[in-house]
């Protein structure tokens, strides 16, 4: 018997209510997958796979009904997501046999006994199902055991054929757990990026495997296992990681959130020599891929045109061209940069309490321009904040007369 005590209150209410659904529709749906391996590691569980060998869809719209959710049905992978305020989201498929008919391709799906369901699953510790009503595991592939002597473990040989995105997923799973990737499981992957298998898949398919290790807290570890394992060179050719740096972009990220991870990991990946032609098949926009290759390529002409900077002011003028992600790098990588960094993110801040209509002249560019300029000079100490009315005039008035010489 499983216990589910360890459950979040809302979690342990949403079983209850499938337990509900299922004596009215009178089926047996079985707990999976990813939740049944957290269950019984003590980990929290986050959202709620269910598997049943009947029909789906009415469990799905019975639970609904019960929790005053909503259905949402997805027919090509025979499955149904069911959401409710304050309520994790449970998602309700029909339980499926799978065939591979070629490597890498997606898999043909039938409808099929719970064992099958398992049978089809990457490794043994997420191929484990519960039965919600009574509680008893089903464990075909040795997950339990496999738990307990913390091992990532594939079910057959052509595991990593079939489907090569289960190499990033055990390394992703194994470094999440803080897992072993079993020796035999580990020997089957390597033959199978060293055989090609990763060419097989689309380049889309990868990148979404990338961003879901970025998206983990332990990513600057995956990334580099993707690196040395060579999981990357169908992307970026051969790179070697730079385990320091990773975790550098880490610290960057936990510091500051509102950092676009995806972009400051990637350009880090990708440091020294980025083209647009390695992000093919990743969804980046023009705009954040610009932003990862000035990121990879230029940081060491940032951090020179830094160094040659004499004044505080070509400083700012130097950060003003970059990123918040290439700031972030320029800190983390450059110690000796921390400190302009910083000044630069005061300088972003500093308000004066001038405006246009204080300079009492016709409005325009120049005033706008000039009022940067002098915000500028305050900020550095070029003029005292006293004499900020006058100096914004005067750099206004010369501002104009600039552009009236020139049309
Ligand atoms: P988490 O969501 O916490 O990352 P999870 O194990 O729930 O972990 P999902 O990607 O949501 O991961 O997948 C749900 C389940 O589907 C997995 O537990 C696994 O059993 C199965 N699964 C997912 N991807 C594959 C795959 N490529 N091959 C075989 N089975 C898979």
């Amino acid at each position: 018997m499983i216990d589910f005590s360890h459950l979040s209150n809302s979690h342990r209410r949403a079983m209850e209510l499938v337990r509900e659904a299922a004596r009215e529709k009178n089926c047996r749906p079985y707990l999976v997958g990813g939740p049944v391996r957290d269950l019984l590691l003590e980990r929290a569980v986050v959202d709620i796979d269910i598997a049943v060998e009947e029909d789906s869809s009415a469990l799905a719209r019975a639970l609904a009904k019960l929790m005053s959710g909503r259905v949402k049905s997805f027919p090509q992978f025979l499955t149904y997501k069911v959401t409710a305020d304050q309520m994790p989201e449970i998602d309700i498929a029909t339980a499926r046999k799978e065939r591979y008919r070629s490597p890498g391709a997606l898999p043909s799906v039938t409808p099929g006994h719970l064992r099958d369901d398992l049978l089809r699953r990457d490794f043994s510790i997420n191929a484990m199902a519960v039965d919600v009503v009574e509680g008893a595991l089903h464990d075909p592939t040795g997950g339990e055991a496999d738990l307990r002597a913390r091992l990532v473990r594939v079910l057959h040989d052509q595991s990593f054929i079939d489907d090569p995105t289960r190499i990033y997923r055990a390394i992703r799973l194994a470094s999440r757990l803080g897992f072993s990737i079993e020796p035999h499981t580990g020997e089957l992957m390597r033959n199978a990026i060293t055989s090609g298998a990763l060419i097989t898949i689309s380049k889309e398919r990868i990148w979404r495997e990338l961003f879901l290790a970025m998206d983990e807290g332990g990513a600057p570890a995956i990334l580099t296992a993707f690196l040395t394992q060579g999981a990357l060179d169908v992307l970026f050719g051969k790179r070697t990681a730079d385990p320091a740096r990773l975790e550098s972009a880490r610290e960057q990220i936990e510091r500051n959130p509102e950092l676009d991870r995806h972009v400051l990991y990637t350009a880090t990946l990708l440091r020294g020599d980025a083209s647009p032609v390695d992000l093919e098949g990743s969804g980046f926009s023009q705009k954040r891929a610009r932003n990862i290759v000035q990121i990879a390529n230029e940081l060491g002409r940032f951090a020179d045109a830094l160094l040659e900077a004499k004044t505080e002011r070509q400083r700012l003028r130097v950060l003003k061209h970059a990123s918040p992600e290439m700031l972030g790098v320029l800190a983390a990588t450059q110690p000796a940069e921390s400190r302009h960094v910083e000044r630069f993110h005061e300088y972003q801040n500093f308000k004066l309490p001038l405006r246009g209509n204080d300079l009492e002249m016709p409005g325009g560019p120049h005033v706008s321009r000039a009022l940067e300029r002098t915000r500028e000079a305050v900020f550095t100490g070029e003029i005292p904040a006293e004499h900020a009315r006058e100096f914004a005039r005067e750099t206004a008035l010369r501002y104009l007369k600039r552009e009236e010489a020139k049309s």
